[in-house]
């Protein structure tokens, strides 16, 4: 088995570790401080730094103004701009933008790509992507209340969402809307354009979470549709493809996200080892002296590198076999990095006791802002579920769609 990573990929890593350096972490006190849509000006900055380095886009084609990188090394990408809850959207290649590109790229007709896409690829564009709903089981995205009916040429859309992330600000939204209530239930819903401009598009309110209100692209927003109406071409791929579209969205995303979930494993490992080595708990004996600390250190070291060989395993798998062939694994580096990431980051925040819940360091943001890995792209349980099931399955045991 050979470990080692391409020369370009390696001399790639090491550039975009420098400019995180020199251009991302800086902007997190400010972030901190001004809040998303308040250091703008900053984040641009920083946006226009990445194109001049030639490290913008990394994983769209060139065409669109991408570096076109193959999916295993846009994976390892991910890790190191996952360092910085920031990093991501300073490349342009953050959630929810990335699968909204992706999903244009492949399903849109010409004209979508040349008013959604290219904006969102140029950085002119931001968007969101628009399926839970507050009155239905997320967890369950086949069951949705929210409704496109075709009415001459236009769709005519009516419903409640919530937790679209990014929703402050966007200019469109991908929602998923049942056009199609008496076909099978994974053929009911289908995803639609809409311009956050577009009369009936009422954005509600940002959601706070856990205490953060947030804005901008890092917000989370109830949005009502309210006899919202686009032209029939702003059907995204076939009608009734949303669900099978949305699985195909999420496979790959959730190998993005367990990679950048390591990044932010790593940089909560760094300050966790940086502390217990210059903390001194008594004249000359710094925390790492303690036992409890070091095995907090050796286990988190244990846990990283253990999720991260899984996940590049699952990433190997989609770009061999395909998705259908990684299922299992996806679901299981979900539930497993998630759990990962949460442990590795309070472990670093104890390390740093009554400093690692201010905002003095990016512990506390990372800890507020990633509690979600547990739910979204899935909750824990859901995947435990499949994985469970096809196991069983195996041994004779059917357990059906809802277990
Ligand atoms: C930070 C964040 C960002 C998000 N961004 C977006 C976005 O941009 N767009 C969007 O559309 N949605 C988004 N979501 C919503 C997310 O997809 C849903 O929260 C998720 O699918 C779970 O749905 P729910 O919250 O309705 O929980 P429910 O479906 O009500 O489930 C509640 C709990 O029940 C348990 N559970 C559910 N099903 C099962 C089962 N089969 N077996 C055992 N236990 C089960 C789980 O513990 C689960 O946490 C986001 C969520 C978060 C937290």
């Amino acid at each position: 088995m050979d470990f080692a990573l391409p020369a370009e990929l390696e001399s790639l890593l090491s550039r975009a570790h420098d400019f995180m350096r020199e251009h991302v972490y800086p902007l997190e006190p400010v972030v901190a401080t001004k809040g998303f849509d308040g250091a703008k000006a900053e984040l641009d900055a920083a946006r226009e730094a990445c194109r001049r380095a030639g490290l913008w886009l990394p994983q769209m084609p060139e065409e669109y103004g991408g570096r076109g990188l193959p999916f295993l090394h846009h994976a390892h990408l991910s890790e190191v701009l996952g360092r910085s809850l920031l990093g991501h959207y300073v490349f342009n290649c953050q959630a929810p933008d990335a699968g909204n590109m992706e999903l244009l790229h492949e399903q849109g007709s010409p004209e979508q790509k040349e008013r959604f896409l290219r904006p969102l690829c140029e950085g002119s564009f931001r968007s969101c992507f628009s399926m839970t709903e507050p009155d239905r089981a997320g967890s369950n995205p086949t069951w949705l209340d929210t409704t496109a009916v075709l009415d001459g040429d236009e769709w005519v859309i009516d419903g409640r969402k919530w937790f679209t992330t990014a929703a402050d600000g966007a200019d469109f939204a991908i929602v998923m809307a049942v056009t199609d209530p008496d076909a099978a239930p994974h053929q009911r819903a289908s995803m639609i354009l809409v311009p956050t401009d577009t009369p009936g598009f009422v954005h509600t309110r940002r959601i706070a979470i856990m205490g953060e209100e947030g804005s901008g692209w890092m917000s989370h927003s109830e949005i009502e549709y309210r006899d919202c109406r686009v032209p029939k071409e702003n059907l995204l791929g076939g009608q009734g493809f949303g669900f099978m579209l949305a699985q195909h969205r999420l496979g790959p995303g959730r190998i993005h996200h367990c990679m950048r979930w390591l990044g932010l494993c790593e940089r909560a490992f760094d300050l966790m080892c940086e502390r217990a080595a210059k903390r001194e708990i008594a004249p000359g004996k710094p925390l790492g002296t303690r036992q409890i600390v070091q095995e907090w250190i050796a286990t988190s070291r244990a846990e990283i590198d253990a999720a991260r060989l899984y996940v590049q395993k699952a990433a190997w798998t989609i770009d061999t076999k395909g998705l259908y062939a990684a299922r299992t694994e996806i679901s299981c580096i979900k539930f497993f990095v998630a759990d990962i990431l949460q442990k590795v980051v309070d472990r670093s925040i104890q390390t740093h006791g009554a400093l690692g819940i201010t905002e003095d360091t990016p512990l506390s943001a990372i800890f507020r802002h990633e509690r979600g890995a547990r739910i979204y792209d899935g909750p824990d349980e859901v995947h435990k579920h499949v994985v469970a099931r096809r196991a069983l399955k195996a041994h004779g045991l059917e357990l059906g769609g809802n277990g």
